[in-house]
C-alpha cells in the first residue's frame, strides 16, 4: 500500500462523496434552486442523493462566468431550502492549466487527464510500476462476479505504457489542489471519458493501481465506457453489453479498495450522463446487487430546461426560444466544433428556422423535451440547442430577464427533469 492518504484518513471532518450523487450543470447560475428541489424530493423518498454542481472552464470560457458564480449560486440555494446532506462544486475538467481558477470555489475535482492518455511514460516508471505490481500478475478472483480477470506481465506494461503518463499528469494536478486546499478538504475524481476509445474493466483496475501508487485518494473515477454517450440524448450501444462490463468495473473499483488502500467510497463517475434512459435500468440494477455507489453526471440538460419552460410560458418567451433555435441554426459549424466528439447531428432532420417561427409552445416543447417514444421529440434538434448556449450567453441580460420573469415555469420542468427522468430511474429504480 502506498502512503498518502492512510494519516487523511485519520481527520475526522474528512470530505467525503456520498455513495449516490448526482452532477448538475447550471450554466447560467438561475436553477440552482429547482435542482436541489429534484433532491429534495429524493430524499423525501428516504434515498439521499447529493448534488454536484460541475461547469467546466469551456462552459465558462464560453459563458464569460467565474467559479464563484456557480459556488454563490449553490450556497444561496442550499441554505434557502435548509438542505443538511451535504453538496459540492465541481471544478470540472481541470487540468494543470487551468486549475488554478478553481482553487478557491471548489471543493470536487475532476482531473481531466484524456490528453496524456499514450502519452509515452518515462521507461523507468513503467518498468517500477511492472515490478511493484508483480502481484497482480495471474487470474484475480472478483468479488459479486463468477468472472475471474487474468492479468499477463504483458497486460501490466501495455497498460502501463498507455495509461501511466495520464496518472501522473492526474497526480501533478493533484499535488496543486493539495498544495492549496489541505489534505481531507476536497473530493477528487480522475476522468478518462473524453478520448475515442473505451477502457477495459482490467485496464480499469490497473489504473486504479496506478492511481494508488501516485497517492491520489481519488473518491470517483470516470472511465470511458463503451458505446456513445451523446450530450443530452440517449445511449447508443449495446445495453447488455456495457451491463457487464460495468458490474466488471464496480469487482475491479472494489479489489482496488480492498487491495490498493484507496478511499472505500470510491465509485464510478458516468459522464455525460443525462437522457442515458437505456442504460438507467442496467445501472440501478446493478448499483443495488453489488452494494455499490454512482455519480451520474446530467450537467448540460438544464439550459434545455430553461429554453422549454420559456417555450411553454408562450409569449415573449416562445418568441426568445425561436429566436436561440435560428441563430443555433445559422451559426451550427462553429457550435457545434468543440463538442465534435460528443453529438451527432443529422443536419437534414432540423428543422428550417422559418417552420419553427410558425411552432406553437408544444410543438417547440415536444420537439425538445426528451421523453421516451415520444413522436414529435427530434433529437438533432435537441443536440444542437444542447451545444447553443452561447447564443443565449451572447443575449446576455435579454435572456436572464426572461429566465427571471419566466421562473416558476422554468423551476418546474429543471425539478421534474432531474428528478422523474433521472434521479428516479437511477436512484429510485422507478419506470426502468
Ligand atoms: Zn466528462
Amino acid at each position: 500500500m502506498q502512503a498518502g492518504w492512510e494519516r487523511e484518513n485519520n481527520v475526522s471532518q474528512e470530505m467525503k462523496l456520498s455513495k449516490y450523487s448526482i452532477g448538475t450543470g447550471d450554466r447560467f447560475a438561475h436553477q440552482a434552486k429547482a435542482q436541489l428541489q429534484a433532491c429534495v424530493k429524493a430524499l423525501a423518498e428516504g434515498v439521499v442523493v447529493v448534488p454536484v454542481w460541475n461547469k467546466s472552464n469551456r462552459e465558462h470560457r464560453i459563458i464569460g462566468s467565474e467559479p464563484a458564480s456557480t459556488r454563490n449560486a449553490a450556497d444561496r440555494a442550499v441554505a434557502s431550502m435548509d438542505w443538511k446532506q451535504g453538496y459540492f462544486c465541481d471544478a470540472d475538467h481541470i487540468t494543470l492549466d487551468t486549475v488554478a481558477r478553481y482553487l478557491d470555489a471548489c471543493d470536487f475535482y475532476t482531473i481531466d487527464v484524456a490528453d496524456s492518455i499514450g502519452k509515452p511514460a518515462a521507461a523507468e516508471d513503467v518498468n517500477a510500476f511492472v515490478a511493484n505490481h508483480s502481484a497482480l500478475v495471474g487470474t484475480i478472483a472478483l468479488n459479486g462476479t463468477d468472472k475471474n480477470f487474468t492479468i499477463t506481465e504483458q497486460t501490466l506494461r501495455v497498460t502501463a505504457e498507455k495509461y501511466l503518463a495520464a496518472v501522473k499528469k492526474a497526480g501533478e494536478v493533484y499535488r496543486v489542489i493539495l498544495a492549496a486546499k489541505g489534505a481531507g478538504n476536497f473530493v477528487p475524481e480522475v476522468s478518462m471519458d473524453e478520448t475515442d476509445t473505451a477502457q477495459s474493466p482490467v485496464e480499469l483496475l490497473i489504473i486504479l493501481a496506478a492511481i494508488a501508487a501516485e497517492g491520489i485518494p481519488v473518491q470517483t473515477i470516470a472511465p470511458k465506457f463503451s458505446g456513445r454517450f451523446n450530450k443530452g440524448v440517449d445511449y447508443v450501444g449495446d445495453v447488455a453489453q456495457f451491463e457487464r462490463e460495468f458490474a466488471l468495473d464496480i469487482a475491479a473499483i472494489d479489489y482496488a479498495v480492498e487491495h490498493f488502500g484507496l478511499p472505500k467510497n470510491l465509485k464510478l463517475s458516468v459522464h455525460s450522463g443525462s437522457d442515458k434512459f437505456s442504460i438507467y435500468g442496467a445501472i440501478h440494477r446493478t448499483i443495488q446487487r453489488l452494494d455499490a455507489g454512482v455519480h451520474l453526471k446530467t450537467a448540460g440538460t438544464t439550459w434545455l430546461e430553461e429554453l422549454i419552460g420559456l417555450a411553454e410560458a408562450g409569449g415573449d418567451g416562445l418568441a426568445l426560444a425561436k429566436e436561440i433555435y435560428a441563430e443555433a441554426f445559422a451559426h451550427r459549424e462553429e457550435l457545434c466544433a468543440p463538442y465534435a466528439t460528443v453529438i451527432d447531428i443529422d443536419v437534414a432532420e432540423l428543422p428550417a428556422p422559418e417552420s419553427v417561427a410558425a411552432w406553437t409552445s408544444d410543438q417547440y416543447t415536444s420537439a425538445l423535451r426528451n421523453v421516451r417514444g415520444a413522436e414529435t421529440y427530434n433529437s438533432s434538434l435537441r443536440q444542437l440547442l444542447h451545444v447553443g448556449f452561447k447564443v443565449a450567453a451572447k443575449m446576455g441580460p435579454r435572456y436572464l430577464a426572461l429566465l427571471e420573469a419566466n421562473e416558476e415555469i422554468i423551476a418546474r420542468n429543471v425539478t421534474e427533469n432531474l428528478f422523474e427522468r433521472h434521479i428516479a430511474p437511477v436512484f429510485l429504480g422507478r419506470g426502468i
